[in-house]
């Protein structure tokens, strides 16, 4: 593998070190990326306190390895300056010593010069002349002291450290310093022997006391002491003169707040070991910079770490609230723009400070094309401009309709569109009106649609006002009046009577006026409302007296627009119909009558020739009765019995014509409960008279315990005379042999739809009817016979259709042959009324 050259790989290494980062960081989810971003100021803030405190622990370093060195090099300065100055009294006393040894120095002289040199050098305390026998020659301050401690010593034989001075410079014959420790209060003393020596023979020693306050006091130079807190330590390292600082416990000297002072000690010379040295560095100014920068540096990274927190929980907050405003502002953008009604927004100036796109789209001007315009506007049409402006003026002065008002729009292709505009004021977060918001709605269509509906109103109100019915709608229980047309207000007035009366006369009761009628249980029947209303209309006809017109009143139940049940009441004038209804009843009647007498008519022979018969009997009789009247031929019982023969003969004859009167009797149609066996037994006896002038022969069956029918009793026997009579003639036209010619004539029970009725059956023998004419049979003025009239069978039919019957003729067969015909018909039973109109009630 070929390396790379050494030149470019560092190059080549960041790159692929910066690409790998940035594809890292790219990879990362927005959440973590915010979180890093928001980590790295963190993570900087840290490194740079710890650089700083690295900084202050390296300088702190330097500095105490300066200062150390700097206290060694005072020390060591100020020890040779005591040195010096203990060494040059060492040298004056043991010159002093020589001179005592060799006695150039008298007592008086050696006082003077002492005394001089107690005067001169503070730090000497006293001074004495000790012989070789410890016998003190002469004293002066302190030494006495020390001076009797030697002879003492001597004789409690226990070694002071006088002693062990005075002994050691008496062997040593050295000048020889000891460090005095007194107990108690008196001041520390450094003593110093030096030998009396004479010719090679010890002859005393020259004790010299120093006070260590007063070495330290003159011997230390003053730079020194302002500096250090220098003190002076004897053999054990016990303070006997100047100050010290109390040593720190050391935790690490890396923290200034926890690094020892800086000291050194040195045993100061001519003495050795018994006396010691020791500056400690006054280090307090700088350790409060240092430690001050530290805790500065401290609050000053704390608070840059919780600023950064702070501001990143801060700029979390804003983006949540970004977020949740952007969101909104989609959400009323996406209202907007699915919003049918233009918006448009007007500065205080009316410029248009913004269109939504419904504005847009309605009047074809892009937001461009609008947005910063003033009036007048471009979708103003031309005409209107003058009036849109002096209307626009007046309404930015607040005095605006609260209904809106409505104008026409010009859209950029100059097409117009009626539009309605609301106008209100555009209020800011400060409650400052800072515009106009309007509003537009284009009504073309609503207006379209109005219009229809309009139209549609007429044309609806114009048909009912037309209506030859007059039609009220009033509320139950009410006589307030909610709709009359035309008709109703010509008939009744305005009022709700007329209704009331209608409703009231038709049978159909109101609901009484009660609150309960307005709940959705109708307080009359019981009914829910929803239910009654849909109810089929009653119908009923009634006369109204005070118009002298019959009506046919209709009325429903309906619930009204404000949703109130109602009653919809439809009268109708139906005089005329009624006129003519009756004047066709009253024809229908003579009709009836007429057949009748024309049935008599055509019967008219045949009654003659039966009427004959009774009264041939009675003029026989009578004949008879005379003639043996006049021969005296007849007994009296003879002649009650002949004459009881003649009233009887006259009866029969009575009966016929009594029967045909009833028959040919115009009378009123008469319903009555009529027994059936009675109806068939009259219409039998009538109609023999015809059969038997046919030669025809009846044979009736009547089924036993028949209910009695509601009906005309002479109108059915009027239709049983008519098929007799009709199936007779058939009989007769067919030319049948005697035994042949048989009517049969059934009346029995059946039912028809479930509904119990009795049917009459007329069957005869004769030719029945042929197709053609079975089509016509119930035409009127339809026959086929020669003298007949044609009447008779729709007259049957349509009396049988009154009451609620029905009637059929058929064929009967023998094999192919037609052996004659059946014509019946039934009545039903149930049926107490002739019609599906209620009698009416005849108002007065
Ligand atoms: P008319 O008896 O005066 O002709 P109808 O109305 O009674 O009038 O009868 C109409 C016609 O029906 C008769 O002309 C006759 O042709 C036919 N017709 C009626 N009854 C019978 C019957 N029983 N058999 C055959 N034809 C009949």
């Amino acid at each position: 593998m070929p390396l790379p050259q050494l030149s470019t790989l560092p190059n080549q290494l960041s790159l692929t070190t910066i690409g790998r980062a940035r594809a890292w960081w790219k990879r990362l989810t927005p959440v973590r990326q915010d979180r890093f971003a928001m980590l790295a100021p963190l993570v900087a803030v840290m490194l740079f306190f710890i650089a700083i405190v690295a900084a202050l622990g390296y300088l702190r370093i330097e500095e105490m390895d300066r200062e150390q060195e700097a206290v060694q090099r005072d020390v060591e300065y100020s020890q040779q300056r005591l040195r010096l100055r203990l060494l040059e009294r060492q040298e004056q006393f043991m010159r002093v010593a020589r001179e005592l040894a060799n006695r150039e120095l008298s007592v008086a002289e050696f006082k003077t010069r002492v005394e001089y040199m107690l005067n001169q050098y503070p730090e000497v305390q006293g001074v004495a002349w000790i012989d070789e026998r410890r016998r003190v020659k002469v004293s002066s301050g302190t030494a006495i002291n020390a001076a009797s401690q030697l002879i003492t010593a001597q004789e409690n034989s226990k070694r002071s450290d006088t002693e062990s001075g005075f002994l050691q410079a008496r062997d040593t014959a050295l000048p020889i310093y000891i460090q005095q420790v007194r107990n108690g209060e008196f001041t520390p003393l450094l003593q110093l022997h030096v030998p009396l020596v004479d010719k090679g023979r010890f002859v005393g020693v020259l004790l010299v006391e120093y006070s260590v306050d007063g070495l330290y006091r003159y011997g230390v130079p003053s730079e020194m002491s302002a500096r250090y807190a220098v003190s002076l330590l004897d053999g054990k390292g016990a303070l006997i003169a100047g100050s010290s600082i109390p040593t720190k416990k050391v935790v690490s000297k890396f923290l200034p707040w926890a690094a020892p002072s800086n000291e050194y000690t040195m045993p100061v010379s001519p003495v050795g070991d018994g006396l010691v040295m020791r500056a400690q560095a006054y280090r307090a100014s700088m350790s409060v910079v240092s430690s001050g920068l530290f805790w500065l540096v401290t609050a000053l990274s704390v608070m840059t770490a919780w600023m950064l927190i702070a501001n990143w929980r801060h700029s979390r907050r804003r983006l949540q609230a970004q977020q949740a405003l952007i969101q909104e502002t989609t959400f009323r953008r996406a209202m907007e723009n699915s919003m049918l009604t233009g918006m448009r927004a007007m500065d205080l100036q009316g410029r248009i400070t913004y269109v939504n796109a419904a504005f847009c789209q309605m009047t074809g001007w892009s937001e461009s094309d609008l947005v910063g315009r003033t009036a007048p506007f471009p979708y103003w049409p031309e005409g209107d401009r003058e009036h849109l402006a002096a209307r626009l003026e007046e309404e930015m002065t607040g005095n605006n309709t609260a209904g809106g008002f409505q104008v026409s729009v010009q859209r950029r292709d100059r097409s117009k569109f009626e539009a309605r505009l609301y106008l209100s004021p555009l209020i800011d977060a400060n409650g400052v009106q800072t515009g106009w918001m309007t509003s537009m709605t284009d009504i073309t269509e609503p207006n379209r649609v109005r219009e229809q509906l309009t139209a549609a109103h007429q044309r609806f109100t114009t048909v009912l006002e037309a209506l030859d019915a007059s039609i009220s709608v009033a509320p139950l229980g009410s006589d307030e009046l909610l709709f009359a047309n035309k008709l109703y207000r010509q008939w009744f007035g305005i009022r709700a009577d007329g209704h009331l009366q209608l409703v009231a006369e038709a049978g159909v009761p109101a609901a009484q006026p009660n609150d309960e009628s307005r709940d959705e249980v109708d307080a009359f029947a019981g009914l829910p409302t929803t239910a009654l209303s849909e109810t089929e209309a009653e119908r009923a006809e009634i006369f109204i007296a005070a118009l002298g017109k019959w009506m046919e009143v209709r009325t429903r139940y309906l619930s009204w627009v404000d949703g109130r049940l109602a009653q919809m009441v439809i009268a109708t004038d139906i005089t005329s119909r009624r006129l003519a209804e009756e004047q066709a009843a009253t024809q229908a009647e003579r009709a009836q009558t007429a057949s009748r007498m024309i049935t008599m008519g055509e019967m008219a022979s045949s009654v003659a020739h039966e009427l004959n018969q009774p009264l041939t009997a009675i003029n026989n009789y009578c004949n008879g009765m005379v003639s043996r009247i006049k021969a005296k031929q007849i007994t009296e019982e003879e002649l009650l019995g002949a004459l009881e023969k003649t009233a009887k003969q006259a009866h029969r004859a009575g009966q016929i014509i009594q029967r045909i009167r009833s028959f040919v009797k115009r009378s009123e149609p008469n319903r009555t409960n009529a027994e059936v066996a009675t109806m068939v037994a009259e219409a039998v006896e009538l109609a023999e008279i015809e059969l038997r002038r046919f030669n025809v022969r009846l044979n009736h069956y009547v089924a036993a315990r028949l209910p009695q029918l509601l009906v005309d009793p002479i109108l059915i026997e009027q239709v049983l005379v008519n098929l007799l009579r009709n199936a007779a003639e058939s009989i007769d036209m067919a030319l049948r042999q005697t035994a042949q010619r048989v009517v049969e004539l059934r009346v029995v029970p059946r039912r028809v739809d479930d509904k119990p009725v009795i049917e009459f059956s007329v069957q005869d023998t004769g030719k029945g009817i042929a197709p053609e004419v079975m089509a016509r049979l119930y035409e009127a003025f339809f026959s086929t016979k020669a003298d007949g009239m044609g009447i008779g069978l729709s007259l049957c039919r349509s009396i049988v259709e009154s009451h609620m019957g029905r009637m059929t003729a058929e064929n009967i067969y023998n094999g192919n042959v037609v052996t004659g015909c059946r014509f019946s018909f039934w009545i039903p039973l149930s049926e107490a009324s002739p019609d599906s109109i209620r009698i009416p009630r005849i108002s007065k």
